[in-house]
Formats: structure tokens, sequence, C-alpha cells
């Protein structure tokens, strides 16, 4: 567990080792203010009891109102149905996705509980702090969420500015950090265009950390190092040629 920020009434936590065996480490945030909580992309099943245990340790569990689910996989969205059953937490996920993660076992009780955001983003209060969903659409999945926290000064990324293999969870150094991020990046991301737009849109907010779903968190004048490296970087379909192979 990391505390990323806190002050008297907010206070922004991660867990970076709650993933174990062959699953992809992925990161799972809790922002806390005036007492109520906010879980980011919670993870699976294995993670699920885990993660309760700690969370209980920060805030009484009655005390999550809102669980965020920037996209469809399974590493963020797979316990949804035991989150849902358990608290009181309200969820928000695109609404593109409201009706394929039924597949998942979300039981018919609680999916009305899952709030679609529509593809411009909304606001959520949380605790009295404004929680911005900002869109990140195809970045990498097609309707794609990040979250702002403008008292922490802290963007969360999702699977943007993921990192695997490095054994750090605060990077230190950006250009010796790229190489754990830039395979990740040129496969998963569908084309640049995306990332043109993201960075046009990021660059009107004030970041402190860049805060991803997996591996190292990004902060200080390395965000801005982020930013100007997601500007010009090819991927996707940019390195893919003009047509697909026939295995
Ligand atoms: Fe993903």
């Amino acid at each position: 567990m990391i505390t990323l920020f806190e002050n008297d009434t907010h206070k922004n936590i991660f867990y970076s080792n709650l993933s174990v065996g062959a699953m992809v480490q992925a990161n799972q945030h809790l922002i806390v203010h005036n007492k109520v909580g906010m879980l980011l992309d919670p993870g699976g099943h294995k993670v699920y009891t885990q993660l309760f245990a700690h969370l209980a340790k920060q805030i009484p569990i009655n005390a999550l109102k809102h669980l965020f689910f920037s996209h469809q996989d399974p590493d963020i969205i797979a316990a949804a149905n035991g989150w849902l059953m358990i608290t009181d937490a309200r969820a928000y996920l695109s609404g593109l996705w409201s009706r394929f993660i039924p597949h998942f076992g979300v039981d018919d009780l609680v999916v009305r509980k899952i709030t679609p955001i529509p593809d411009e983003g909304m606001c959520v209060d949380v605790g009295g702090a404004e929680i911005k969903f900002i869109p990140a659409h195809f970045l990498h999945s097609a309707g794609n969420f990040q979250v702002y926290d403008s008292v922490a000064r802290i963007l969360y990324t999702g699977d943007l500015g993921a990192s695997l293999g490095q054994d750090y969870e605060i990077a230190e150094n950006f250009d010796e950090h790229v190489q754990y991020m830039k395979g990740f990046h040129q496969r998963y991301l569908p084309h640049s265009d995306a990332l043109k737009m993201w960075v046009k849109t990021v660059r009107k907010l004030d970041i402190d950390i860049i805060a991803p779903q997996h591996g190292a968190m990004i902060q200080g004048a390395m965000v801005g190092q982020f930013i100007d490296w997601l500007e010009t970087l090819e991927c996707g379909l940019e390195l893919m040629g003009d047509s697909f192979p026939i295995p």
C-alpha cells in the first residue's frame, strides 16, 4: 500500500501487490474524501478478498460509495458482482459495455447499480469532492475513461502509462522507464490519433501524478515527459503494415 496524497480530508492510496500467479500485475486505487470512498478498477476474483480486507482498514465498507471501471477488461471488472452485492457502492462504466458485463455473472439484482457513463464523460461527487471521468476512448478500449482528481492533482489513466516488468512502484527516471512501457503501448493502443487527442485534452489539466492501472506511478517533471512521449509515439495499426498476414 502506497499513499500518493494525503491531507485532512482527502487521501489517495494504491495497492500494487495483490495480483498473484499468472495474472498480470494490476494496481487498485482508492480515493477517500471526507471519509467517503471511490475504488478504481478493483480487479478480479483473486484480488477481491485481499482488497476487501485492505479497504476495511481505510474506511468502513458502507462508506465505499463509488466503484469506477475504466473499461470492460477482466483485470478491472471480473469481480464486479461481488463488490455490487456486498457494498452500497454505485458503479460507473462506459455505456458501451453496459450489456456486456452481465456475462461476467453480474446479478440482475445489482445491474441497476451500474451507471452508464456517456461518451462525453461526467462528474461524480465523492464526499464533496468533484471527481471527473474524462473520455479517453480507444486508449485502449473503444469505450474508455480516465479519472481526474483535482484535489490531489492525480490523473488515473487506466491502461495508458502501463508498465510491466520493472521492480519499482514509483518511476525515478523517465528515459529508463520507457523500456517497460513501450511494448504494451505499441501493441495495445490502436492508433496514434487517439493519443494525439488525449495529449490535447490532458494538457488542459494540472497533473502532479499519472497513476496507471499497471506498473509504476509517474510524477513531477516526468508527467510532462510522459505526455510528450505519447504525443509522438506510433502504435497499433501504424506498425502493422497495410494488410494482415494469413497464417
Ligand atoms: Fe485493458
